[in-house]
């Protein structure tokens, strides 16, 4: 089936192919990589090149570190302000979706929260540019939400905050185009999307910042002592990072990340031109220029065809549609590894399905 779930998500077969081929024996050992140390030679390796080979893909500067960190990317929303904020500093938010509601809520005990920006009282349908955001004066930092997995809205450009470090959320869009990584403080990611599988995150940080002395903390919530133990402060999730590690070789292999843009730009065009020109009967509300290229959430015309729609899908081998609770309606997430036959399968159904109960 081609699997449309916002994360965790699909994953490329090649990557699953060879986990099932090791799983068992990994690489003539007579042990599977589950089964290892973290501390052993085999993961040394794994987690070694994980990390290059994810340098390479996104051309991360060494003047950036690289963490791989379990929690996923809401304890990093919790983190950031303990590492980064010193007590009582104020941090601006620009909230365009849950994601940006959530990534507030967490850094709230911790720092004075600026909203510089919020579009909910607009249903979340669009991206404010940074023109109009309502920066303070010393902010530790400025966060926002590159893409938002659930209301589909997504910054393309890289917002110029001037010299406050922009924390971006690029949970469901990281490694989807070439990203000037020099233009962040910090970039954060929860893998089930495009980086593999739920249950490891990676947190690109600018490694000036890992001075900031940030607030009283357990040394495990403290960045800068991860980073000194290699993401293995305590045993890391090694299972997760192996798998992200076989993705991150399967988009180098693919052609990287201007390969991806290029089928990322195409599926997306698709599905959207198949929604606009489906006379309403399909549609998606979010302003033409801020629509997410990953997660495209659409209503039918009447929510009585939502059922329908989903069996019917469904056996046609297009599975996971359902919109998130809190919009309803359908949701097509199309990461790098959901192939552009499986967007064109959707499109056909999608038109298909309106022939027969238009
Ligand atoms: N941020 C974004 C943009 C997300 O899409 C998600 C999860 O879907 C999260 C944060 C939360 O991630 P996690 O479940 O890994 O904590």
């Amino acid at each position: 089936a081609y699997n449309f779930s916002a994360g965790p998500a699909t994953l490329p077969e090649a990557v699953l192919r060879q986990a099932q081929e090791e799983m068992l024996d990994f690489r003539g050992v007579g042990a599977s990589i589950v089964e290892l140390s973290h501390r052993g030679p085999e993961f040394i390796q794994v987690a070694a090149e994980a990390e290059a080979d994810l340098r390479r893909l996104m051309g991360i500067p060494q003047d950036y570190a690289v963490l791989f960190t379990a929690g996923g990317a809401t304890t990093a929303q919790a983190l950031i302000p303990l590492n980064f904020a010193a007590p009582g500093q104020v941090a601006d938010y620009v909230v365009t979706g849950h994601w940006g509601k959530t990534a507030l809520k967490q850094a709230a005990p911790y720092v004075t929260i600026n909203l510089a920006a919020n579009t909910e009282a607009g249903g979340f349908r669009d991206a404010p540019p940074p023109s109009t955001w309502s920066l303070s004066k010393d902010a530790a930092y400025v966060h926002y939400t590159a893409n938002e997995t659930i209301h589909g809205v997504e910054y393309r450009d890289i917002p110029d905050v001037g010299e406050v470090p922009l924390v971006a959320d690029f949970s469901s869009s990281i490694a989807s185009e070439p990203l000037d990584v020099s233009k962040f403080g910090v970039i954060y990611a929860g893998a089930q999307k495009n980086l593999g599988p739920v249950g490891i995150s990676v947190v690109i940080v600018r490694r000036d910042l890992l001075s900031r002395a940030g607030q009283p903390r357990a040394d495990i919530f403290n960045y800068a002592s991860n980073l000194a133990a290699e993401s293995m402060l305590n045993t890391p999730p090694s299972w997760n990072w192996y798998l992200l590690g076989l993705t991150v070789k399967w988009m180098l292999a693919e052609g990287g990340v201007e390969e991806f843009a290029r089928r990322n730009a195409r599926k997306a065009a698709l599905l959207y031109t198949t929604i606009d020109q489906s006379g309403g009967y399909y549609r998606n509300e979010v302003v033409p220029a801020a629509r997410s290229r990953m997660n495209v959430p659409f209503f039918l015309h009447d929510a009585a065809l939502d059922a329908p729609f989903l069996a019917e899908a469904k056996d046609a081998g297009l599975i996971s549609l359902k919109g998130h609770r809190v919009l309803g309606g359908m949701r097509a997430s199309i990461y790098n590894a959901m192939p552009e036959e499986g967007v064109q399968a959707l499109a056909a159904f999608m038109q298909d399905f309106q022939r027969r109960h238009g």
